[in-house]
């Protein structure tokens, strides 16, 4: 799935890619919110401190530039995120903000005589997106790019500047946005490490580890689900119960790493034995449940004594021939998952009843 312990993490499938995304998305509208909030703010002093810097001609522009575009923007950019039909919107809002911030800049840098007190506004802005906006780094990479473009072309063809002022803008800009993409880029690595360390606890969570099956974890979860489908859709399904025969005999007379290799072994045996689409689980010891989906009572009689013949026919290394006992139930109205189960373990208890390798309903 992925490139694990390389020095880039990269996702292989896209899957994954969208799952991290998806993983992603609450922390990122939540930082896109308050880098708006907080920015608005910021533009609101920057605008009340220029009066203290510009001249009277040059500050109504600047008060336009600043408190009446750029900040409401970001302002309502915020208010938006509030909103679930607006949350998918925010970030293109965003970095439009940011272009609105670089045009805004520029024509104030082109209008006024001490333009450069104005300038350090694109470093930090270019800095902002990769770091502050909470924006994807593929978002932040077209944004800052742009901007740096608008600042880059308009201070060269608008405003009379030394050469040598401009390659040092061009410097600052560049600089500003190599931290911000290494910053953005490394935080961005480590939530990738995250999240497949997150996969893999939780894949680790619902399997066992002997045989590589789900374990009663997943059947909790998988029964809740396909209970409450169900009971939508009308449909059937079949909930299988097998408990080794005297398994505890393998254990005293070949010990245990024996009756290990036969619960493996048995495990292969019911994985050919069912669909791909059939659930196998390891219930506990030498119990097992298959969850037949889409399945009436006659089919899993079927698939279970097809299945309960596979076994007792089976040559089980050094252990020779061993058989099951099987107890199904099949969903009634009004069932839970604990219900389910009950019928199916009283059924396997009647099979063990009856003299073992045997089928119960
Ligand atoms: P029955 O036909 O009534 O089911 O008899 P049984 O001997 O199979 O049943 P019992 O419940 O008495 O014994 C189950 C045994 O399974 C006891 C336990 O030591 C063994 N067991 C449970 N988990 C494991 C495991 O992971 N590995 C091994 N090797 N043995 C296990
Ligand atoms: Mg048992
Ligand atoms: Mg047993």
């Amino acid at each position: 799935m992925t490139k694990h312990l390389s020095k880039i993490v990269v996702f292989r499938d896209t899957k994954t890619q969208e799952e991290f995304h998806i993983w992603r998305k609450p922390a990122r509208l939540t930082q896109m919110r308050v880098a708006s909030f907080v920015t608005a703010f910021l533009y609101i002093i920057f605008s009340k401190l220029s009066s203290l810097v510009v001249s009277v001609e040059a500050l109504p522009l600047i008060t336009i530039v600043h408190l009446y575009i750029i900040a409401p923007l970001l302002y309502s950019i915020g208010v938006l995120s509030f909103f679930q039909k607006f949350q998918n919107y925010i970030a293109i809002l965003l970095s439009f903000a940011t272009i609105v911030a670089a045009v805004g800049n520029l024509i104030i840098v082109t209008k006024l005589e001490n333009y450069s007190i104005y300038l350090p506004e694109v470093y930090l802005l270019l800095f902002w997106i990769f770091t502050m906006s909470g924006l994807r780094l593929s978002y932040s990479v077209v944004s800052a790019s742009l901007v740096f473009i608008i600042s880059a072309l308009g201070l060269y063809n608008f405003v009379v500047f030394s050469k040598e002022l401009f390659y040092i803008h061009v410097f600052w800009m560049s600089s500003a946005m190599l931290f911000g993409f290494l910053t953005s880029y490394f935080l961005n690595r480590s939530n990738k490490i995250i999240f497949l360390n997150k996969k893999k606890l939780e894949e680790l969570a619902i399997r066992d580890e002997l045989t590589g099956l789900f374990n009663r974890k997943k059947l909790d979860e998988v029964l809740v689900n396909e209970l409450r489908r169900s009971e939508r859709f009308g449909h059937k399904f079949v909930l299988l119960f097998l408990d080794i025969d005297h398994f505890k005999d393998v254990n005293d007379n070949f010990g245990h790493q024996v009756g290990d290799n036969v619960l493996v072994e048995i495990t292969k045996l019911i994985k050919h034995n069912t669909r791909s689409t059939d659930i196998v689980i390891r219930w506990g010891g030498e119990e097992f449940v298959v969850l037949f989906f889409e399945t009436d009572i006659d089919m899993a009689l079927k698939l279970a004594e097809n299945l309960r013949q596979k076994v007792e026919q089976n040559e089980f290394k050094l252990v020779g021939h061993k058989t099951i006992s099987i107890g199904l139930s099949a969903n009634q109205e009004g069932d839970t998952a604990d219900t389910m189960i009950k019928r199916a373990d009283e059924a396997l208890y009647k099979a063990k009843h009856n003299g073992r390798n045997t089928i119960e309903v």
